[in-house]
């Protein structure tokens, strides 16, 4: 029996071997979320630009608060005041500029206003609700560093600081190949027995738009050595990465395999992952190759697994991330097993914590087991589990959208 390659082994090494695009492309704001940043950005302005006031209210001096004071002047927002004049205050909005000699604002539910004059309830102290010059961001700060993935969060903040567009990395253009004689694509008829639709290609599609990269489509590639050759050859030709699904099994009509290693070279192949045992790594002259397996739910795990994180750091990401939490099982687990398995199971929140519980067919072939779901629970080989032990989660939406 070979040995199996353990997942944290098989993804270092993988990994490793990335070499991150270089090729940037300035994209307007509103075309960038999703994308990763290809420089740090570095504001030119303080934001905000003024010491303004956090309140509808009035501004004053802290020290005249105990005088009823004549109201010496109107400030919405968008309008400079002018300077107050000792002993006045100034009838002020939300967002305006602090007129100076004002030290504080009161807000208008603690002050009367009769006559053209105002007075305050309550004490008032220097500085109260007012929002400092540049509390947000100081003008030459590095607000966001090159390496990340554009939040819908982060570009509104390179709004504020004025950027019209922003400089990310090209998006890779990944090629996929769906290999297998069986293979029929949805929408386009009947199935005859034997045959079934292909899945696989949608899944992946749909992952790759998730990470905003390009899908090249590769189409259905026959179980036939030249003909895989051939697609394999053009797709390197095309794409920043190759990805297969099938074919890389044991079989004598998997042929995926065998042509990388005509092509160029395997780096690796067969992981301690359930499911996914066959995933193979390699190179189609430089292009680098990720040999899914062929069932629909193995394709998804080990996606997420192996590709993804090797597809973001070619995409010029710094730490791809996928948070792990912990959650109760609701579950055995009684034979221990020799490979590195990816549960899926559904989290809910109980007044015991985060409770884990499995979907009931845990096949690689079913992939309802992973639209039922909402987590991965990894339990490592050679460990067992006992209902109520803590085990590591990881929810799918933090790895496909
Ligand atoms: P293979 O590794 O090529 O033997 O494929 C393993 C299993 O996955 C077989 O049952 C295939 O029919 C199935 N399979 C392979 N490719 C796809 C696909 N693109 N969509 C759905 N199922 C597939
Ligand atoms: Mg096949």
């Amino acid at each position: 029996m070979s040995v199996l390659l353990p997942v944290e082994e098989a993804l270092a090494q993988v990994l490793a071997s990335a070499r991150p695009v270089q090729d940037t492309v300035k994209l307007p704001l509103l075309d960038a979320p999703g994308h990763v940043l290809a420089q740090d950005v570095v504001s030119p302005i303080d934001v905000p630009g003024d010491d303004n006031s956090a309140m509808d209210g009035y501004a004053l001096r802290a020290s005249e608060a105990g005088q009823t004071l004549p109201v010496s002047q109107r400030i919405p927002a968008g309008v400079v005041g002018s300077a107050l004049a000792p002993g006045t205050a100034a009838r002020i909005f939300t967002g305006a500029p602090l007129p100076p000699g004002a030290d504080a604002v009161v807000m208008q539910e603690n002050c009367t206003e009769r006559d053209g004059m105002v007075s305050v309830a309550g004490p008032v102290s220097v500085g109260q609700n007012i929002r400092p010059r540049g509390q947000d961001i100081a003008g030459g700060a590095t607000v966001l560093q090159r390496g990340r993935i554009l939040r819908p969060q982060d570009i509104g903040l390179l709004a504020s600081i004025g950027h019209g567009t922003v400089s990310v990395y090209r998006p890779l253009r990944v090629a996929v190949l769906s290999t297998g004689d069986e293979l029929v694509e949805p929408g386009s008829g009947e199935l005859h027995s034997g045959q079934l639709y292909n899945s696989n290609r949608y899944t992946l599609a749909s992952l790759l738009r998730g990470l905003n990269l390009e899908f090249i489509d590769g189409g259905i590639v026959a179980d036939d050595a030249d003909i895989t050759a051939r697609a394999l050859r053009d797709a390197a030709s095309r794409a920043d990465c190759v990805i297969t699904s099938g074919g890389v099994s044991v079989g004598d009509e998997d042929h995926v395999k065998n042509q990388v290693e005509r092509l160029g070279r395997l780096d690796l192949w067969k992981l301690a992952i359930k499911p996914g045992k066959p995933l193979a790594f390699g190179h189609i002259g430089d292009t680098p190759f990720i040999g899914l397996p062929g069932n629909p739910t193995s394709v998804f795990v080990t996606f997420c697994l192996i590709a993804r994180p090797f597809l973001l750091k070619l995409q010029g990401l710094d730490e791809p991330e996928s948070p792990r939490l912990q959650a109760r099982a609701a579950f055995n687990v009684d034979k221990p097993g020799s490979r590195q398995d990816y549960m899926r199971v559904t989290l809910v929140n109980t007044s015991g914590g985060l409770q884990a519980t499995r979907f009931s067919n845990q096949s690689s072939g079913v992939l309802s087991s992973v639209s039922y779901s909402n987590a991965f629970a990894v339990i490592p080989p050679g460990t067992t589990v006992s209902e109520g032990d803590l085990v590591e989660v990881i929810p799918l939406d933090s790895l496909a959208r």
